[in-house]
């Protein structure tokens, strides 16, 4: 197996000399487990923290670990009755092509059902994120306004055609043209807006004329100071991701907005509320697989991936999730499907 383990932990953006490729033999199967050949690898913004050592949720890859992820994979070898040879499966072997994994942490996939890719996108943790959080702590009327940004990702695509599913309307927020087409013309959000245009503030005003009820928070950074001053009383903000601060080694410069922020939280009855998705898990997987399979069947829900080619690739489009050149979920493509 060819794996990409963590050497350093970086410092700002990853850099190649943090990781080295390794290959090993991959041991001998004993009872229960499976040998898995990964065909897609899954990145996400989160791996960023598991490359460094601060205090978080969860514990950072080790250095000289191989670095973790969501795949899916084909079982190549079993020694478990629950998995067959040829069997596809969603897994957590990360960067790596072929791993042993016991076979009661693999999920079997239905290629039927829907394309096995979407198991680490719309129908996976990323789509599971946006229902679980737009609903239990956004929670959308009809004719309410929505706002997210990095809406073309898998998380934000998601949160605004769902919103829209409940009535709401949907103000998408992306970087770049390109993107900001796609938000009206291929997820059908009512507005689009794009953060990088010099006139983003009075866009976002001009977008949101009766002020933002829902701000599902996945970026910070200057994105959400602007959107935050919109809020309306009573306004709901789920505190999803940070994305804009991931390869942050300083505070932003400027004066401190946090009083301002917090006056606002007061008077205007705000509820900000973080969420890690797994939290929602017992309670919500099933209602989710079963509603977005559904949608996503049906053309309510659509989805967008962006797929790089080898595990060689997997670090450069790591480092270009972090500051928007992918476009849709980011997949590695690693073996053939
Ligand atoms: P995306 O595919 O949307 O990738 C991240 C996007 O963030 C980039 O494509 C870019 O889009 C945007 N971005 C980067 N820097 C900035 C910036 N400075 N200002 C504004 N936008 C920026 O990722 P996901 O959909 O997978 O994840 C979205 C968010 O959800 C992340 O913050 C992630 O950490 C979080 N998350 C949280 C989970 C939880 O349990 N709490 C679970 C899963 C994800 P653009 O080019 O449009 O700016």
């Amino acid at each position: 197996t060819t794996q990409i383990r963590l050497t350093t932990r970086p410092v700002g953006e990853p850099a190649d000399s943090d990781f080295t490729t390794t290959t090993e033999e991959v041991p001998e199967l004993t009872e229960g487990q499976v040998l898995l050949r990964t065909v897609y690898l899954s990145l996400d913004p989160y791996m960023r923290g598991r490359m460094s050592d601060a205090k978080s949720y969860a514990e950072p890859v080790p250095v000289g670990g191989v670095m973790v992820g969501a795949t899916v994979c084909e079982v190549v070898e079993s020694r478990s009755e629950r998995r067959a040879v040829g069997d596809l499966v969603l897994a957590y072997t990360g960067w790596q092509t072929l791993a042993v994994a016991d076979a009661r942490h693999t999920r079997r996939l239905d290629p039927e059902a829907a394309p096995v890719s979407t198991a680490l996108g719309v129908l996976g943790m990323p789509g599971f994120t946006a229902y679980a959080g737009l609903l239990e702590i956004g929670r959308p009327k009809e004719g309410e306004t929505v706002v997210v940004a990095a809406a073309t990702g898998p998380v934000g695509s998601a949160v605004g055609q769902i919103a829209q599913l409940k009535g709401a309307r949907s103000v998408g927020i992306a970087g770049g043209p390109e993107k900001v087409r796609a938000l009206t013309e291929e997820f059908g959000f009512d507005v689009a807006l794009d953060h990088r245009s010099p006139t983003f503030r009075d866009d976002l005003a001009a977008a949101t004329p009766d002020g933002v009820d829902v701000y599902f928070e996945n970026v910070g950074g200057p994105v959400a100071e602007a959107v935050t001053r919109r809020l309306n009383l009573y306004a709901r903000v789920p505190v999803c991701g940070l994305v804009a601060n991931y390869n942050a080694t300083e505070a932003p410069e400027g004066p401190d907005r946090l009083p301002g922020f917090m006056s606002r939280v007061l008077t205007l009855s705000l509820t900000v509320r973080g969420f890690i998705q797994s939290e929602f898990e017992p309670t919500l997987q099933e209602p989710f697989l079963r509603e977005m399979s559904g949608w996503v069947r049906d053309g309510q829900v659509r989805y967008r991936e962006d797929v790089v080619e080898g595990l060689d690739n997997a670090l450069e489009a790591f480092r270009g999730l972090l500051v928007g050149r992918n476009f849709g979920k980011l997949l590695v493509q690693v073996g053939d499907d």
